[in-house]
């Protein structure tokens, strides 16, 4: 008779819990005259590893710096955008993420709620990330500039050039593995290039040596419903670029 021992759901930091609920699970069965058992010789691998111990100093100090990245935005008055804005918008998510999705400039839902891509086009990138098998809180999102340009306006050069240095700084500090360049904006403000979108989506560029792959941005797709397919392209190859597989289409 076999019986399948159950699989490891608990993360790795509860590594001790389930290697003692296991044990405990085996005597039971040794006591119910259970001899053989089977199991996923993978599960046997990664139980025997020791747990990743959670870096709580390390982390600290990433959240600090983003917290007083934000805290200086918050008091920003370098370009004309701190006129109009109702809120600023420093960007979200993971201390330690693989993907950095950048896009232009905060609209006013995020300008009412302080958060970056929160309105219709935001829920629109929370598909593509759900879809890529990740959560917003996974992966970090921001914007080229951190206060809402008035009337949904591109952002100036020199608004971009204003604010850029705290992008940077939050780049420094996250190390994304690959970032998501939303629009043509996004890109121009990084690379200072000006190519087209069009042109640019599908194909890796790099910035301070990290991936940067151009897509069109959400807003576009609210747009031009077609262009999904390509962005879906593109972040097949982000997904690729990190040793990810999509999930499977529901
Ligand atoms: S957009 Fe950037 S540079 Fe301009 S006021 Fe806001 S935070 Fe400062």
């Amino acid at each position: 008779m076999s019986k399948k021992a159950p699989g490891n759901t608990a993360s790795r930091t509860g590594w001790p819990d389930v290697v003692q609920g296991l044990e405990d699970y085996l005597l039971y069965l040794r006591d119910e005259g259970v001899r053989e058992v089977e199991a996923d010789p993978e599960q046997v691998r990664r139980l025997s590893e020791p747990p990743v111990a959670p870096a709580p100093a390390e982390d600290a100090t990433l959240a600090d710096g983003l917290a007083g990245i934000a805290e200086r935005v918050t008091a920003c008055t370098l370009c004309p955008l701190h006129k109009s804005r109702t809120r600023t918008v420093p960007g979200q998510g993971s201390i330690t993420p693989e993907i950095f999705f950048i896009g232009e400039g905060p609209g006013a839902d995020e300008d009412r709620q302080g958060l970056a891509f929160v309105g219709r086009a935001g829920q629109l990138l929370t598909k593509i990330i759900e879809a890529m098998g990740l959560t917003r809180e996974q992966v970090f999102i921001g914007n080229i500039v951190k206060c809402r340009p008035p009337g949904n306006r591109t952002p100036l050069p020199e608004e971009m050039q204003a604010c850029l240095p705290y992008l940077r700084e939050q780049i420094a500090i996250l190390k994304p593995r690959v970032i998501v360049g939303l629009g043509a904006t996004a890109v121009k403000g990084l690379l200072e290039v000006e190519t087209g979108i069009t042109r640019l989506r599908g194909r890796w560029m790099s910035y301070e040596g990290i991936d940067l792959m151009p897509t069109f941005h959400p807003a576009y797709l609210l747009r031009n419903p077609a262009g999904k397919r390509e962005v879906w392209e593109d972040m097949k190859a982000v997904l690729a670029r990190l040793g990810r597989t999509p999930p499977p289409r529901t």
